[in-house]
């Protein structure tokens, strides 16, 4: 029978960490913390189940917590969002990201994806019949090129992916790139799809550039966020769109079927927890006091570390160390060395081999420096 993913396998954060756990290697491959959420937010949890929060939520999410999104991005991004009508609750990024691309893009329109990108972008395009159009990040510092994403725009371009801070790179884009993407969308009807999961980990007092900032960008985008990674909570899938009203209601049009509610006593929680803490204030310090304690000990191997402005991830050159390709290194490095890695061919259509492998830090300290005793063999 015809399948309609045919070069689609298991994803490589599955493999990678089943070939950890298979090895006993220290996982620094799938992107999850291995340290707990704040309790008060466990507490919020049992209260909010106990109070009754446990059956279907309304279908756009629970309003308390949709209200508090609202406030966070207009303190933080300086636009209003309103709770009614522009904020959706989802399953995760994961969800919010294929219903939005179910509901934007018709089949035999183009979406531009910029590559090294996530990997469930170009299946999820693929599945609503879109015709991907890839265009590289610059090579070697990962930053948008406007040339080539100018060249790639077409009439049949329906949408462009961004994603800062990014995976895998760790790159974040400056304000003068959001204006230089604006801009180059003026002219158009173009969407954006803005992927903005790691908006809270953004370091060296850098700023996270969100669309919405931009006047010209928010107008045509989705923002997908994920509380997964900005509570310490992978395991929830609990994420959120704001957009447009008018986009909005395309988004809701899919996600009603597509999973029609997120759970019930965890976006309770997540609206009791928020109204009084803001991890996120103090989230850079903390993950770039792990990135440098990172890149610290990996300065003392002949791994050459990339720039991570941003997110939870290191990537490493590894030409130094090894000839291997970047599958295999990760490979030879889970099985041999006992540090789980993840090789960014994954993140490329056709499996473009750069020799850069990505670790992700957020980890506990003495995780840390148990992969960074068996990487100083490197
Ligand atoms: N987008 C990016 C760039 C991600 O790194 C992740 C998490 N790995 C997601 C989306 C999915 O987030 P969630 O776990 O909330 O579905
Ligand atoms: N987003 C995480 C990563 O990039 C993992 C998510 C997943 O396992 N699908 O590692």
């Amino acid at each position: 029978p015809g399948t309609k993913l045919p070069a689609v396998g298991t994803t490589i954060f599955t493999v990678m960490s089943a070939l950890a756990t298979e090895h006993g290697a220290v996982n620094l491959g799938q992107g999850f913390p291995d340290f707990g959420c704040d309790p008060k937010l466990l507490d919020a949890v049992t209260a909010a189940m106990a109070a009754g929060h446990n059956q279907y939520p309304p279908m756009t999410g629970v309003p308390l917590l949709r209200e508090r999104i609202a406030a966070k991005i207009e303190a933080l991004y300086g636009r209003h969002y309103d709770a009614g009508s522009e904020i959706t609750v989802t399953a995760g990024a994961t969800q919010a990201i294929i219903t939005a691309i179910l509901a934007l893009v018709r089949p035999g329109d183009e979406v531009i994806v910029l590559e090294p990108c996530y990997d469930s972008y170009v299946p999820n395009i693929e599945l609503a019949g879109g015709v991907v159009v890839r265009v590289p990040l610059v090579p070697g510092s990962f930053r948008p090129d406007f040339g080539r994403i100018a060249a790639a725009l077409s009439p049949r371009t329906r949408a462009v992916l961004i994603n800062t801070p990014h995976n895998p790179s760790g790159t974040v884009w400056t304000a003068e790139e959001m204006r230089q993407l604006e801009e180059l969308l003026a002219p158009t009807d173009v969407f954006v799809i803005s992927d903005e999961v790691y908006e809270h980990m953004v370091y060296d007092g850098a700023l996270h550039q969100s669309v919405a900032r931009f006047p010209g960008l928010a107008a045509r985008s989705l923002i997908v966020s994920s509380f997964g990674k900005t509570y310490h909570v992978t395991g929830w899938k609990v994420g959120y769109v704001a957009a447009p009203a008018v986009l909005t209601a395309e988004f809701r049009k899919v996600h009603q079927f597509n999973v029609f509610t997120v759970n019930t006593p965890m976006q309770h929680a997540l609206a009791h927890y928020m109204a009084d803490a803001a991890p996120y204030v103090d989230l850079p310090a903390f993950y770039q006091r792990k990135r440098d304690l990172f890149a610290e000990g990996l300065a003392r191997t002949r791994l050459r570390l990339l720039p991570s402005e941003g997110s939870y991830f290191q990537c490493v050159d590894i030409s130094a160390v090894s000839d291997l390709s970047e599958a295999d290194f990760c490979q030879w490095l889970t099985r041999e060395i006992g540090v789980a890695a993840i090789p960014l061919s994954a993140f490329y259509g056709d499996g473009f081999d750069q020799r850069v492998v990505r670790f992700c830090y957020a980890k506990r300290d003495e995780t840390l420096r148990d992969a960074l005793t068996r990487l100083a063999k490197l």
